[in-house]
């Protein structure tokens, strides 16, 4: 029988949240059933909803920063347990066969990773995401959350944490290197505590000095604010590594110009609209400019143990299941710090749309 659950749902990109019940499917053998305590909301959550990445498949449950506790599980399931304190991030499935799957990549899966919401699943329905009460998730793609870090304050890492995590490893940020956080919201504020225990010198790039002594707090030795004329003359040229979390357009030359030659900047913001650069940005100096996508299973695992080991989590509000249309605009405007997360224990409280 499938399950029952109350989910944040949206009708269409302009219409309000509204609490609906939606199903979640009958628990297949390698399944497990999650009770959700706490979801984090992402940039990409707003994206998404506002047809901002094209069009989305309404209705629609988003959410993709889950931290709750087991509830039940399948026959089958051996890597979790009843009761034990479990994360879902950005990917619910993927083909597990294909070369990338093989390497712990699941996020490049060749055969298309499933998507925790607004994704195709592999029996054709629409993945629906963690703004609810209940998931359904295979257990190959549930993580562990060690002992030490709550669940409100890890939920933010199982996309947020990952997707900086991730190129920070990937591309050396750590002793002796001067790395640069571009944008400082959720995903940057994680890049600059993840860069700061791995032993970097960490320098915030944020539009004004209003979260300077955050900045700060979270373990970069500076920030700069990017809306003041000139800011960027005295740091041309200083920059092992660039971070850019930005979810807007960004003057990318400009930027460019802070790396050291064959320095990198690795994007992981995602702004609606096409992106330009002068090639000369990058063959001048040998630079590199890349992206990254969240990251794989194992290494999510990986991420999470990093951050219990080193006292690192999200540092969030919390709101209700009433304030989440409010939170975006919020989160739009810059003002939050640094990770909006709702509590899913004020679904109770809510009357349910009714399946139709
Ligand atoms: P967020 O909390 O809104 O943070 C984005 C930050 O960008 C803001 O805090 C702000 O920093 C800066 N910013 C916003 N508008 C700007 C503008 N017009 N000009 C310059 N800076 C601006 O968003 P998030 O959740 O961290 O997500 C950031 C982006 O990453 C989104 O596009 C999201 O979709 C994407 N994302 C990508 C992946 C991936 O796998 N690659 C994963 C998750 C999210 P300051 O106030 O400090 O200037
Ligand atoms: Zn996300």
């Amino acid at each position: 029988m499938p399950i029952l659950t109350k989910a944040l749902q949206k009708t269409a990109p302009d219409q309000p949240y509204r609490v609906a019940q939606i199903e979640r499917r009958d628990p297949r053998p390698n399944d497990v059933v999650i009770a959700i305590k706490a979801a984090g909301i992402c940039h990409s959550d707003i994206h998404t909803i506002r047809d901002e990445w094209g069009k989305a498949p309404f209705p629609l449950t988003v959410g993709h920063e889950i931290a709750g506790i087991v509830e039940a599980i399948g026959d089958a399931v051996t890597r979790h347990a009843v009761g034990d304190r479990v994360g879902v991030g950005c990917l619910v499935d993927s083909c597990g066969e294909c070369e990338q799957c093989l390497a712990d990549e699941e996020q490049d899966c060749l055969q298309g990773n499933v998507g925790t919401y607004a994704s195709v699943d592999r029996d054709g329905t629409i993945t629906q995401g963690g703004y609810a009460e209940h998931v359904v998730v295979d257990e190959r793609f549930v993580l562990g959350i060690p002992k030490g870090i709550e669940l409100d304050v890890a939920a933010p890492l199982l996309c947020a944490g990952i997707t900086l995590y991730s190129p920070i490893d990937r591309w050396g940020v750590g002793e002796g290197k001067r790395v640069a956080v571009i944008g400082l919201g959720g995903l940057g504020h994680m890049g600059v505590q993840i860069s700061a225990a791995k032993g970097a010198e960490v320098i915030v790039l944020s539009r004004s000095l209003a979260k300077e002594s955050l900045a700060a707090e979270l373990g970069a030795s500076r920030t700069v604010a990017t809306g003041v004329e000139g800011w960027d003359e005295e740091l041309r040229g200083s920059f092992d590594v660039i971070l850019n979390t930005v979810s807007a357009d960004l003057e990318l030359d400009r930027y460019l110009r802070l790396l050291k030659p064959h320095g990198a900047m690795v994007n992981v913001g995602l702004p609606p609209g096409p992106q330009s650069i002068k090639l000369g940005s990058l063959i001048n100096g040998g630079k590199v400019l890349a992206g990254s996508n969240i990251g794989g299973i194992r290494q999510t695992q990986e991420m999470l143990d990093f951050c219990a080991a080193h006292g690192i989590g999200a540092m969030i509000e919390t709101i209700g299941v009433d304030a989440v249309d409010e939170a975006y605009d919020r989160v739009v405007a810059g003002d939050v710090q640094f990770r909006f997360v709702i509590d899913t224990a004020t679904f109770a409280d809510a009357e349910a749309v009714p399946l139709p």
